[in-house]
């Protein structure tokens, strides 16, 4: 199984992501945030966007403490924004905040969604539908519009969107979410078409169920401890972010395949 899929079968050690900077969109909770923490003690300058302060603060303050005990952990930065409200300026300013502070971008990855209610398409509302567009899609459009011009400076760099198997094959009733993440998957393809002779590479990756907040949402029913945790799907998140992957675009990556 290894062998047939090498993004599981790496190996992350503390240089994996020496001297990259990343944005981690939605970097508060869940998967994102022990992408965020692993990006971190792998050696990236991380930049951690999300819009509940609170729980930023935490996972800024639980990589300061790795910092302590580990030399080459970067100190991280902090972005409090809310997808649902922000504007095209809003991504414009923060891209030229980070080529001043940080003079490149190696990476993002697009982790933040929301799932709506999980109801029969007749039952979607229309400003939930807008709100799930807003977040999952529209977000991820005018960030990538915005960050281009900065991620072709640099010398190699990895957008990673997150996908889910109902953005492959739909599914009743997870109308919004599952309609955002097909959308998710084709802007990814258009990007990485577009790019294919670029230094610039955009992929996928499904993370499979994993215990957090959002499946609890989805599956009430389920034993969370049945799950795998992020932490433990984190190798595939870092392949796409390493210069390992160079090359690597258009691909859409399960970190748990059947
Ligand atoms: P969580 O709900 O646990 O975490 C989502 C993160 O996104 C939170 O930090 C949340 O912030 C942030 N976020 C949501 N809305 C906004 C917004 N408007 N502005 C800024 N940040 C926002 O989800 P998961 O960790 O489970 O999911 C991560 C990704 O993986 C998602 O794209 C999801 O679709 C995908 N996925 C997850 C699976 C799973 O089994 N867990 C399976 C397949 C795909 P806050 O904490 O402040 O609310």
């Amino acid at each position: 199984m290894l062998e047939q899929y090498p993004h599981l079968a790496f190996q992350i050690h503390e240089k994996s992501l020496a001297n990259k900077t990343i944005l981690v969109i939605g970097a508060g909770d869940g998967i994102g945030k022990e992408a965020a923490l692993t990006y971190a003690k792998a050696g990236a300058q991380v930049i951690l966007l999300g819009r509940t302060v609170s729980k930023l603060e935490a996972v800024y303050d639980e990589i300061m403490t790795l910092q302590s005990a580990q030399i080459d952990i970067q100190q991280p930065s902090i972005v409090p924004l809310d997808l649902k409200g922000a504007k095209a300026s809003d991504y414009k300013g923060l891209a030229s905040t980070i080529e001043q502070q940080y003079k490149k971008l190696d990476g993002i990855l697009f982790n933040a969604s929301v799932l709506g209610h999980l109801c029969p398409f007749d039952q979607i509302k229309e400003n939930e539908f807008d709100e799930v567009m807003q977040t999952n899609v529209r977000s991820q459009f005018l960030i990538v519009q915005a960050m281009l011009a900065l991620l072709k400076k640099t010398k190699l760099a990895s957008v990673v969107f997150t996908t889910s198997s109902v953005g492959r094959q739909g599914r009743a009733f997870w109308g919004s979410y599952a309609i955002s993440k097909f959308a998710t998957e084709g802007m990814m393809q258009v990007l990485a078409d577009e790019h294919k002779n670029s230094l610039v590479r955009f992929n996928c990756v499904n993370p499979g169920a994993t215990r957090t907040n959002m499946r609890a949402k989805a599956y009430p029913a389920e034993d969370p401890k049945s799950l795998k945790t992020a932490s433990e799907i984190m190798p595939t998140y870092v392949y796409f972010m390493s210069d390992i992957s160079r090359g690597i675009t258009g691909q859409s990556l399960d970190c748990q395949p059947k």
